[in-house]
Parts: structure tokens; C-alpha cells; sequence
């Protein structure tokens, strides 16, 4: 598809922020043009800039069995993109100038190019970013909600759900936390991951009958 073409492109040539001085590959989103489901995850890491491709990595290859043990199993059910191209310097937290006014508008234009039914947030700071929300994931994760967008080209409504991110879920858990997310231990996050995305497939199901 010759939009898709023209942002990768664009994606790739972005010099809309100083990460870009640290770092010559932003990431661009992939997967198939008219997915029913996008991915939203948080920024590209070591992995992923080697393969110019998002979630290649551990987390990726954690995410990729959730999804296929999820349902989720033709490739051109997904598009998969983060709400940041570039990975910061040292891992650290990408800052809200780099995500709100250098690179969110990347990811707002694959959704309004693939149109996805449902979109999933993968951890924190994209459920943070996209929604514009201050509610924890280990709070907001697994509700799904009615998202409209306001887009150039008008209003989009999507089925919205914010998950765990794969690298969160492979941390051990806090028992002392009073937050029960947090206080679940690896395979209680992995579970809740895949309850997740099981719900994302059936609402994804559920738009394609309607
Ligand atoms: N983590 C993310 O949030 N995105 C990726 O693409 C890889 C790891």
C-alpha cells in the first residue's frame, strides 16, 4: 500500500527530534496493511534497531507466543508499531517532547492509514502516550473501552485495550506490593497478558461480524 510505503519512508528519514542525533535507525512499524488488530508498544530496543523491526526481541518473542496461543495466528491479523521510532541513549525513559510532539503523530498516521477494529497498548508509557491517561497499566490493563481518535482526515473509533508489557511480565514480582498486578509473580503476569489478548481477538472477532 503507497501510504504505508511513503511513512515507513518518512519514518525513517525523521529528524523531528535530538534523538535522532544520537542514533541513525528509527524503527517503523510492520505487519499487514489492513490489520483487524494493532500493537501499540512503548520504543524499540537493542534487537530491534539491528533489525529495523519492532518487538524482534526477547519481549517480541514473548509477545509473538502470547499472540499465537491468544488466537492470533495469521500474520495479516496484525500491524505492530511503537509510540516512539528511535530507542533514547542508555535505555533511559524517552521524555514527552521526543513522544508527544516529535513522534506520536508517526503512529496516529499508521492507525489512520490501517483503520485497525482493535488497538492494544503493550505496557505503560504507550497506554500512557496514546490515551493521555495518568491511570497505572497495572491498573488500566485488560479494560477495553470505546477510543475515538480525531484525526485529519475526521473521527475514528476503535476498541481500545491496554496490556502488560512482555518485559514487565518477565520481571519477578513484588509480594509485599498492595497493587495485585504487581504482586503477581511471572507466570501470573504471562497469564494476564494472555487474558488480554484473548480479549482483543474476540473483540476483533466481534467487529469483523458486525
Ligand atoms: N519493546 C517495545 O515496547 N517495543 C519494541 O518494539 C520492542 C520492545
Amino acid at each position: 500500500m503507497a501510504a504505508l510505503v511513503g511513512l515507513r519512508d518518512g519514518i525513517r528519514g525523521c529528524r523531528r527530534c535530538s534523538l535522532r542525533r544520537h542514533y541513525d535507525c528509527p524503527v517503523p512499524f510492520a505487519g499487514a496493511p489492513d490489520a483487524p488488530i494493532m500493537f501499540v508498544g512503548e520504543a524499540p530496543g537493542a534487537d530491534e534497531v539491528v533489525e529495523g523491526k519492532p518487538f524482534v526481541g526477547k519481549s517480541g518473542q514473548l509477545l509473538r507466543r502470547a499472540v499465537e496461543r491468544a488466537g492470533i495466528v495469521s500474520a495479516s491479523d496484525l500491524m505492530v508499531g511503537n509510540v516512539l521510532c528511535c530507542r533514547p541513549p542508555d535505555n533511559r525513559f524517552p521524555t514527552d517532547m521526543e513522544i508527544i510532539e516529535a513522534c506520536l503523530c508517526w503512529i496516529r498516521s499508521v492507525m489512520e492509514i490501517v483503520r485497525p477494529k482493535v488497538v492494544v497498548a503493550i505496557g505503560g508509557k504507550a497506554h500512557e502516550y496514546l490515551r493521555g491517561s495518568d491511570i497505572s497499566i497495572t491498573r488500566a490493563c485488560g479494560i477495553v473501552e470505546d477510543w475515538t481518535m480525531d484525526l485529519p482526515t475526521g473521527e475514528m473509533t476503535v476498541r481500545y485495550i491496554p496490556t502488560l508489557h512482555p518485559s514487565f511480565c518477565m520481571r519477578p514480582g513484588n509480594p509485599e506490593s498492595t497493587n495485585p498486578v504487581m504482586s503477581l509473580d511471572i507466570k501470573g503476569k504471562k497469564t494476564l497478558l494472555l487474558k488480554h489478548l484473548m480479549i482483543a481477538k474476540r473483540e476483533a472477532d466481534r467487529c469483523q461480524v458486525t
